[in-house]
């Protein structure tokens, strides 16, 4: 069985990984108690590359790291990769009212949600599988299921992220479709060997 690490210190993250890429039969390991550089990257390729490789090459096995975002069209694509610190405000909540607070006169209200994974390998080489969703900032939170800035966003169906199920977001969310490309790419066993390469 292919043993994959997963670059987070974040547990959680480690159990969401093996279910979004269990038709691949991987197994997926937490980092443990190796440390990860900071992710002083200004793209969600380069902070996810920052951590996919250091842990690859720490632990001497391929390894997996995500980065992602939301960027908001009125902003001019803030708050990007700067999602999880937008504003220096707090929490969830404190970010979700700093951002209406900022888009209150917009009327342009298209956003995106961008999640980029990255597989990087202990001899350097690297893949990287990008997923986004377009939808509309609303002006007031709907729905209570997801985080961030789940409740602002609203499909083209009419639905928020934040009313969507585990299953449902999934399917149709940046995050998920990263993780269909990734899995589409490997599913017939050996990892491809694309051309990137950090060395
Ligand atoms: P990171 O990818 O862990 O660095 O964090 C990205 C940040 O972007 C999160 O803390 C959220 O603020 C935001 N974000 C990324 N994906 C989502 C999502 O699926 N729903 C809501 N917020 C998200």
């Amino acid at each position: 069985m292919t043993r994959v690490v997963v670059a987070t210190s974040n547990p959680g993250k480690v159990s969401e990984f093996q279910e979004a890429l269990s038709g691949l039969g991987w197994q997926l390991e937490p980092l443990g108690g190796y440390p990860l550089p900071e992710e002083t990257g200004t793209t969600y390729e380069e902070n996810a590359v920052i951590k996919a490789a250091a842990a690859a090459m720490m632990t001497g096995l391929p390894a997996l790291a995500d980065d992602s975002g939301l960027e908001v069209a009125a902003l001019n694509g803030e708050p990007g990769v700067y999602s999880a610190r937008f504003g220096d405000r707090r929490d969830d909540n404190e970010r979700n009212l700093y951002l209406l607070e900022l888009t209150r006169h917009a009327t342009d209200r298209r956003a995106k949600f961008v999640s980029v994974l990255v597989l990087a390998y202990p001899d350097g080489h690297i893949e990287e599988y990008r997923g986004e969703v377009e939808g509309k900032l609303l002006e007031g939170p709907r729905g209570v299921g997801g985080f961030g800035y789940d409740p602002l966003f609203e499909l083209p169906d009419g639905r928020t992220l934040g009313e969507l199920s585990v299953p449902e977001k999934r399917a149709v969310s940046h995050r998920g479709r990263a993780f269909a490309k990734l899995t589409e790419a490997h599913k017939d066993g050996p990892p491809p060997r694309p051309t990137g390469s950090r060395i």
